[in-house]
């Protein structure tokens, strides 16, 4: 090739690049919108495309990225664990496992822990504990479990039919059985719905894919009445708002109430595929020998993982700076909704599970990726609202770039 002809094939490069990243994706199942760009690299809260172009990144791969991409120390956790033990079964105990689970459990409220590796299969595992608790007790009637409207707890067939949510249902049904579904923060809603066939109770403290909703204090502490009335267990779903999100390591711990089961998943491996189920021992009463298990559960790695990510969030002022550092980004996106009443009707959330609402939820997609275009990321949710879930790690700087890259995006965008 000569040095002439080295331009247009640049220029030929160029134009068949959206051609040859549509072929890329072509062998993957179309179940998402996917954007039209390839990441080859994170490094604290920006991520870097294969054109060099960074993006400063709040949604954290929905929730997930709690220390950021990349953080020296858990990249320095799993390149130690691989060295040492991959994968070994639950026939066995290891040292990261039992360092791990010791360590979760002594930081809140649990008594026992189960590990899998997804946020779903988290929430299957309480739906199991629920039912063998009740059964345990001589009472296989009382299985039912009452959601809220707006709820999202994954998508296997039992943890779908947990959720209202009736679009997401469509053409999988029959579902799971047994799940009855109440309004938001409806409290007499939920009194209304208890059967002497109600197990439990399940939501989320704070909604995520329903749009950053939150639960109040009150609301949580009647709640937790209610269960202790009528012998429900009460179960929070912390995959998406807990770990750290709120400034407390679980989101409930700030209404003063104790669940009887939590699941978590999302930021508890920073990135590395974890997720867990803490219980009270009582909750977990029914779980015996035999009943359930997960081939990638405990796995060393996210073990190794796990516990980098705890050590980072537990240590003394690191939770206390995601409240601070909240404030300001709940400020500063205040300030983009007054100035922008056309797009924005208000800030939702605490803490960094932020949320805009916005005036035409039909645009979500539209003004996400006009935002991915002026290089920041934010996560739209199912419903009414961006998601803003920035890394924890984030500083004044970074509040203040994604205020002038979201108003740079209002300003050009369509
Ligand atoms: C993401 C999420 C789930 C599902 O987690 P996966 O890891 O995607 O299976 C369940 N519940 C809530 C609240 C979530 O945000």
């Amino acid at each position: 090739m000569t040095i002439g002809t080295t331009p247009r094939m640049i220029r030929f490069l160029l134009e068949i690049n959206p051609l040859l990243t549509t072929m890329l994706h072509a062998p993957l199942l179309p179940v998402y919108r996917r954007a039209d760009t390839t990441m080859v690299r994170g490094e604290g809260c920006y991520l870097y495309d294969d054109n060099g172009r960074d993006y400063l990144d709040f949604a954290s791969g929905i929730a997930v990225n709690v220390l950021g991409h990349s953080h020296p120390k858990l990249v320095t956790a799993l390149k130690e664990q691989s060295e040492k033990l991959w994968h070994c079964s639950n026939l066995f105990h290891t040292d990261a496992l039992n360092r791990f689970a010791t360590e979760l459990v002594d930081a809140c409220f649990a008594d026992t822990v189960f590990f899998c590796s997804s946020g779903t299969e988290a929430v299957e595992s309480a739906i199991k504990m629920i039912r063998r608790y009740h059964f345990s007790k001589g009472q296989p009637e009382r299985f039912r479990i009452i959601t809220v409207e707006g709820a999202f707890h994954g998508r296997s067939t039992g943890a779908l039919a947990a959720c209202a949510h009736a679009a997401s249902k469509e053409g999988f049904t029959p579902l799971m059985d047994g799940f009855d579904h109440v309004a938001f923060h409806d409290i007499d809603a939920l009194k209304n719905a208890i059967t002497p066939h109600t197990a439990a109770i399940m939501l989320e403290t704070i909604q995520g894919e329903g749009g950053i909703r939150m639960h109040s204090a009150e609301y949580l502490q009647a709640v937790r009445q209610l269960a202790d009335q009528h012998g429900i267990l009460l179960v929070l779903d912390e995959i998406q708002c807990g770990y750290g999100r709120t400034g407390t390591l679980f989101a409930f711990e700030s209404s003063g109430i104790t669940p009887d089961i939590v699941t978590t998943a999302k930021g508890i491996g920073g990135g590395f595929p974890l997720a867990a189920v803490l219980a009270t021992s009582d909750a977990a009463s029914g779980m015996t020998r035999g009943t359930h298990g997960s081939t990638y559960g405990s796995n060393p790695l996210a073990m190794a993982v796990g516990h980098a990510v705890l050590t980072e969030l537990l240590a003394p002022g690191f939770l206390g700076r995601v409240i601070q550092i909240g404030d300001t980004l709940h400020a500063s996106l205040t300030a983009l909704c007054a100035d922008y009443p056309g797009h924005f009707t208000g800030v939702r959330g605490t803490g960094l599970m932020l949320g805009l609402a916005l005036k035409q939820p039909e645009r979500k997609y539209e003004l996400a990726d006009n935002l991915r275009a002026h290089g920041l990321l934010v996560a739209p949710a199912v419903t009414d609202a961006l998601r803003i879930l920035p890394p924890l790690i984030i500083e004044e700087a970074h509040v203040a770039e994604a205020n002038r890259r979201m108003r740079e995006a209002l300003e050009n965008g369509h």
